[in-house]
């Protein structure tokens, strides 16, 4: 007998008592989903065992027909969920049965929010399938034995879900694990063989595995007092993905998903597809109605099910589909991918790459249906998963032009700031003579909406594309056209509105350049090697000064994100444009005083990296040279005093 044959006392985690105090609370309502959860860790026991036994078959100890059978005792009040899956080692039951051992446990604690409903929905999807047991159960017994370990290499755990648990090593013939509830006082509406059935009906029919549950004993069998009564299956245990799309149920559907994706929500969509000829597969995929809270973790690739010929091969599955549709949820089933295949043989298996291939543009096309007939959802993917889409602009580069249709954004033409303008919609709005697309990336929306920059545009009526996202940055640098019309930053460059300009306009600028030649000279002297150059521009009209980047340099914006991503980036100088028109600006040509000119430059200076979002270098001076002004504007004449927009 081993060493470990006593019997251990241990706590669990600090996150399990929170979090178990959390679910019996926030999914009292839900409770019959214990039976669901428990189901679902038989099926994946099984899954794995035959996964296992591909290369030792001696796993099975003679026993290949895998089920998981259910029962209640009416005396002991008790219900039990067995199967001969996998089975747990003591060491597997003490780090699964009380860690939480997956990835992202802190975050999923930081997303709570103490909103019952929103937290529960996020219970869902962290999947903590196990310990729902205890909003039914006030203890809980599991007994289990790992396939292919000695019968005296049994355990068996239990906890009152109270903090504590307790392991101990015992015999046990059987591999597999069964699950013994003791129920709540006031818990016995599931003592019943007809509530069990339902429950298993609605929550697990889908299961490939057969679930099953002693038949009942009409008044005749009872008579016949030897009969034993015998096992009887109660859902349908056929692969869903299987079946035909005409035989399924939207609930059947749901269902499934919510198995699958560890989710309490329906789903926005579904995909189901058979593809034939030399490669055969069928994929079953979803798209949730909401982001999970590790969305932005690139790394986690579980949400794809990979099963050869009905048997589960892995979920961990990078290369099934790229990055930016992390958030799919579903299965891929292969009929001649090799049953053994190992994560090595994936990485570069040329039916994978199909499968990949083909998923993408199934998803994609799903995607361009919802925008087409079903805007409102497709509002809420957008809203939910539109900043993940935006990466595959970036990544996906033969999807480009596809994706490119599917984005969506906030307008100058659209106060609200939920994106809901698509690159066509902008291009068949353009104005006559307009050539390009035009963009402004800020830091947040207002400051976009709001950027000086937009001051001519919304003057002549052009439509600016808003860019708030971090994510736009790059966007911003990797999609250069679209339909043929380049997109170009109006923080960027000279300001040329080609066929757009008024000529008047163009001149008024130019003779402004030749009176205001000895203003511009003495800013440039003033601000020194903050700028690299300054000059007059038309594009303002009711700011007196802004900061643009020259053709060849990155946005400011994107400059900021490098920096503080603690990115070294090659110094680039703004270029300072001034407003002709403006007071502040006529005021600097009379300006005798030295002094007061630089002031004034500093602050034309500051105000405009403000408006971008930008930071200011010495902001304390800033705030003392403004009050000084406001001061000294005591003793300025009415006609100059000017305000601050
Ligand atoms: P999840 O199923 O999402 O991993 P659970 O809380 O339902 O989360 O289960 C935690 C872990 O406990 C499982 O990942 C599995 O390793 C183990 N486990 C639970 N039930 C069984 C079972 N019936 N057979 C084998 N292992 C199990
Ligand atoms: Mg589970």
């Amino acid at each position: 007998m081993s060493v470990e044959a006593h019997t251990e006392t241990l706590g669990f985690q600090t996150e399990i008592t929170q979090l178990l105090d959390l679910m019996i609370h926030s999914l009292y309502s839900n409770k019959e989903i214990f039976l669901r959860e428990l189901i679902s860790n038989g099926s994946d026991a099984a899954d794995k065992l035959r996964f296992e036994a591909l290369s030792d078959d001696a796993l099975y100890e003679g026993d290949t027909d895998l089920k998981i059978w259910i029962n209640f005792d009416k005396d002991a009040r008790t219900v039990t969920v067995r199967d001969n899956g996998i089975g747990m080692s003591r060491e597997e039951v003490i780090e699964n049965i009380g860690t939480i051992a997956k990835s992202g446990t802190q975050e999923f604690f930081k997303s709570l929010t103490g909103d019952n409903v929103k937290d529960t929905q996020l219970i869902g999807q962290f999947g903590v399938g196990f310990y729902s047991c205890f909003i039914v159960a006030d203890k809980v017994t599991l007994s289990t034995r790992r396939a292919g370990l000695e019968p005296s290499h049994g355990v068996k755990w239990e906890s009152k879900g109270d903090g504590e648990y307790t392991v101990e090593t015992t015999e046990l013939q059987q591999h597999g694990t069964e699950v013994i509830l003791h129920l709540r006082p006031d818990e016995d509406e599931f003592l019943s063989d007809y509530q069990l059935r339902s429950i298993i009906k609605k929550y697990s029919d889908h299961i490939t595995l057969p679930i099953v549950m002693p038949k009942v004993l009409t008044e005749e069998d009872k008579d016949k007092e030897e009969k034993a009564p015998e096992d009887e299956v109660v859902n349908t245990a056929t692969a869903l993905w299987v079946r035909g799309k005409g035989e399924i149920t939207d609930e059947e559907y749901t269902e499934f998903y919510k198995h699958v994706a560890h989710d309490f929500e329906a789903p926005l969509a579904h995909l189901h597809n058979k593809v034939e000829g030399t490669n055969e597969y069928t994929t079953l995929l979803f798209i949730p109605a909401r982001a999970p809270f590790d969305l932005w973790d690139r790394t986690n690739h579980r949400g794809i099910k990979l099963y050869v010929r009905r048997v589960f091969i892995m979920d961990d599955n990078e290369k099934l589909l790229p990055p930016y549709l992390r958030f799919i949820r579903g299965v891929v089933d292969s009929n001649d991918l090799p049953l053994n295949i190992s994560r090595e043989i994936l990485q570069h298996n040329r039916k994978i790459e199909t499968i990949r291939s083909g998923t993408v543009k199934k998803i994609l096309g799903t995607l361009e249906n919802m925008a087409k007939n079903e805007p409102d959802k497709y509002a809420t993917f957008w809203k939910e998963f539109g900043r993940v889409i935006k990466e595959g602009v970036i990544d996906d580069a033969s999807n480009k032009d596809r994706i490119a249709k599917l984005l969506r954004f906030s307008s100058s033409y659209d106060d609200n700031a939920t994106p809901a303008v698509s690159l066509e919609d902008y291009v068949g709005r353009m104005k006559e003579g307009q050539k390009k697309i035009y963009f402004v990336t800020a830091d947040s929306f207002s400051a976009a909406k709001n950027s000086p920059h937009l001051e001519i545009f919304r003057k002549k009526g052009i439509e600016v594309i808003l860019l708030s996202d971090q994510i736009d940055e790059w966007l911003g640098t990797h999609l250069n056209e679209f339909e043929g019309k380049p997109l170009q930053s109006v923080t960027k460059g000279d300001l040329d509105l080609g066929d757009l300009e008024d000529e008047d306009e163009k001149k008024e600028a130019e003779n402004a350049s030749d009176t205001l030649k000895s203003v511009l000279e003495g800013i440039k002297t003033t601000l020194g090697d903050k700028v690299k150059d300054v000059r007059i521009t038309h594009r303002l009209t009711t700011s007196p000064a802004c900061l643009v980047a020259d053709e060849q340099a990155m946005d400011a914006s994107l400059e900021r994100l490098l920096k503080s991503a603690g990115q070294m980036v090659p110094g680039t100088l703004p270029i300072m444009e001034i407003n002709p028109q403006h007071p502040i600006v006529n005021a600097l040509k009379e300006e005798a005083d030295e002094t007061r000119f630089n002031d004034w430059v500093f602050m034309l200076f500051d105000q405009a990296l403000l408006s971008e979002g930008g930071q200011l270098e010495d902001p304390a001076a800033f705030v003392n040279r403004m009050n000084e002004m406001f001061v000294s504007m005591g003793n300025l004449s009415s006609s100059r005093i000017i305000t601050f927009d």
